[in-house]
Order: C-alpha cells, then structure tokens, then sequence
C-alpha cells in the first residue's frame, strides 16, 4: 500500500513508521505544519523530521510554511485544535489525491497529547470528500524511545507556547509557595 502521510513532527513519525512495521506500507511524508510557531522552532522541527526521513528511507515532501493559512482558520476556545488538524488533513488529503494516493494518514494519531477521535473523524471526512481512505494503524504506537534529533515542548502554535511558560511559572510559583 502506497501511504500518504501528514507527519506532525520527527517523534510521531517514528512512532507511525513503528506502528506500521506489520503493514506492507511505502510511506511518503509531508510536512505540512503552518500552526508552528515562531520560524526558529518551524525549522528546528523540519530539521529533525528531514534527519529521521532520511535515516528510514522515508521520501518527505515539505510544502512551503505559510503561517496565514493557520491563522486564517482557527476558531476561538476549544475549537482552535479542531481547526487546526482540519486544516492540516483537510490539505494533505487534497495533496493526496492530486498525487494518485488511495490512502492517506497522520502522525498525530500517535500522539498522546492530541484527541484521536477528533482526529479520526476529521481524517475521515477529509477522506470522503477526496474519494480516499484514511488509514488507521491496527496498533497505534504511542511511546517510544527515540533520540538523536530536536524534540519540541509545546504542541506548535504561539498559543501552545504561550500555555507552556505560563504552566511553568505557575508550578515555580506553586513550589515557591509550598516550600
Ligand atoms: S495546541 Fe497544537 S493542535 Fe492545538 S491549535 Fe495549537 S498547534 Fe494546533
């Protein structure tokens, strides 16, 4: 099966190239990421994702990064998320389906952090409306230990960073107080 892969970062790669080793798969990857914030982290991300393609023997294709298109979609509250992925599957299936692809995926099915219902139902979606299928993995890895390469520690879009320190200085707060 020829596999289109929408790919989050280098580590969920890893884990969906993990998930699938008993699936006879020739993965392409694409990088289509407009929600990472600011450019340093963008190409901090892509270095590593280009480091660990190139170790699997992974073709990765990279769209150009055009933040607008994740500003131009998100919804407010707790919809930001939910337009986030959209955009992201919604775009890598359109590729998908230009290039001749049956079936398309995305790494953030591996990711703990993110909502894989949404994510399936929205992959789905995004499937039908192409005339594709969108592959879930039978067994999905969701921890793995990689290393190697940059791994981030925010989600991606300046809302996530922000949320980050404000988590950190909350819990220094927190142990200052409780000392
Ligand atoms: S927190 Fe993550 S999934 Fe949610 S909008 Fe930001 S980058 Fe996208």
């Amino acid at each position: 099966m020829k596999l289109f892969l929408h790919a989050c970062c280098a580590d969920c790669l890893l884990k969906i190239l993990a998930s699938l080793e008993d699936e006879k798969t020739e993965v392409t990857a694409y990088f289509y990421n407009p929600n990472i914030h600011p450019r340093a982290e963008y190409q901090s991300r892509l270095a590593a994702i280009k480091k660990v393609a190139e170790e699997k023997g992974v073709r990765l294709v990279v769209p150009d990064w055009q933040p607008k298109d994740y500003f131009g979609v998100i919804g407010s509250g707790g919809k930001r998320c939910e337009g986030c992925w959209k955009l992201r599957l919604e775009k890598a299936a359109v590729y998908a389906k230009e290039r001749g692809f049956e079936y398309f995926s995305t790494t953030l099915l591996s990711s703990q952090y993110q909502n894989r219902k949404i994510i399936e139902k929205i992959g789905a979606e995004a499937a039908k409306r192409c005339g594709l299928i969108f592959f879930v993995p039978k067994k999905i890895i969701t921890e793995l230990k990689t290393k190697g390469f940059y791994k981030q520690f925010f989600c991606g879009c300046v809302y996530s960073l922000k949320e980050r320190f404000e988590e950190k200085y909350v819990d220094k707060e927190k142990i200052k107080k409780d000392k």
